[in-house]
């Protein structure tokens, strides 16, 4: 095999640079024509749709609203934090968000009762229903994309979390956000650190495979430069880089918690106690959480990506 793969995608551009990882059939290439790592070959947005709309949530997470359920308390603290941000960043009368991949909508719950003006867009049906059945949010079951985003109207926030790992075209949806925000409006993207400092010692040099790498599900690898690389890029200013706990550091303790749920439960629970102990812990806690959070993404470290980002008005739209 060649150490730099190159694979000509149906638009004639060619995909090519250092072979990351080959899993699966896939090699995962630091592109130089994108800026950011992924996966060649690309699957076909049929092949996507038909993977999200009927298997992901069912076959892929089986326990995936349950367990989200069971971490609620958690989750409303980490939706806080982010609702402040944005709040901070915002006027008082800017309070519309659409949350694309909603999942099962806890999200838009804490904005709603925080007085945001909230939708969502969630391909998954057994997810969507959820949000709508038992939540009664305003979400549709449906991909964004060309046809289906004038469809929804304008907004002051676009939350994308873990999405653009997951999209053979991640610069093609920054641009349809770019389209959907007002003036000034705010884009939210997470996506997975991967490659990151932490696994490539773990990788490197205590031979543990790169369980990080999930194609087809996770075509797009980013971390804390290539993340914000790319947002700018597509017309925003980014205002905040924040990683989230670097849960890879049980692994280098010797809790290796890959494949063992029971093991990966445990250590999501110490994080969590971690996180709501600063929270609970006035000004200083809640100061420290976010200078520990911020020091992790100079570093490199955390398991995901936080951006925020405003939309650059009349910016010339991102080819
Ligand atoms: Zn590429």
């Amino acid at each position: 095999m060649s150490a730099t793969p190159s694979w000509q995608a149906a638009d004639g551009c060619v995909h090519t640079g250092p072979l990351l990882q080959s899993v699966n059939g896939f090699d995962v290439v630091a592109c130089e024509a994108c800026g950011f790592s992924h996966t060649l070959p690309l699957p076909t947005p049929q092949e996507l749709e038909h993977i999200y709309s009927h298997e992901y949530y069912t076959q892929e997470k089986p326990l995936y609203i349950e367990r989200y359920l069971e971490d609620k308390a958690w989750w409303d603290e980490v939706y806080a934090e982010r609702y402040e941000r944005l709040e901070a960043e915002l006027p008082a009368g800017r309070r519309r968000l659409l949350d694309i991949g909603s999942g099962p909508g806890l999200f838009l719950a804490a904005g709603r009762e925080r007085g945001w003006n909230v939708m969502g867009v969630e391909p998954s049906e057994r997810a969507s229903s959820y949000s709508r059945e038992v939540l009664k949010l305003d979400v549709r079951s449906m991909f964004l994309n060309e046809e289906t985003a004038p469809t929804l109207g304008q907004f002051d926030v676009v939350n994308l979390g873990e999405v653009l790992e997951h999209l053979p075209d991640p610069a093609g949806m920054l641009r349809l956000v770019h389209g959907l925000l007002a003036p000034g409006g705010m884009l939210v993207a997470l996506v997975p650190n991967d490659f990151n400092p932490f696994q490539r010692v773990l990788n490197e040099s205590m031979g543990v495979a790169p369980w990080w790498v999930a194609p087809p599900h996770h075509l797009n690898y980013f971390d804390t430069d290539t993340l914000p690389r790319l947002v700018q890029r597509c017309g925003f200013e980014v205002r905040h880089v924040e990683t989230t706990f670097p849960i890879d550091l049980f692994l280098l303790m010797g809790h290796n918690y890959i494949g063992n749920d029971t093991l990966g439960r445990q250590a999501h629970a110490m994080r969590k106690t971690l996180e709501m102990n600063l929270r609970a812990g006035g000004e200083t806690g809640r100061a420290l959480k976010s200078r520990l959070h911020r020091a992790f993404a100079g570093l490199g470290l955390g398991r995901e990506v936080l951006a925020f980002a405003r939309k650059i008005d009349d910016s010339p739209s991102p080819a």
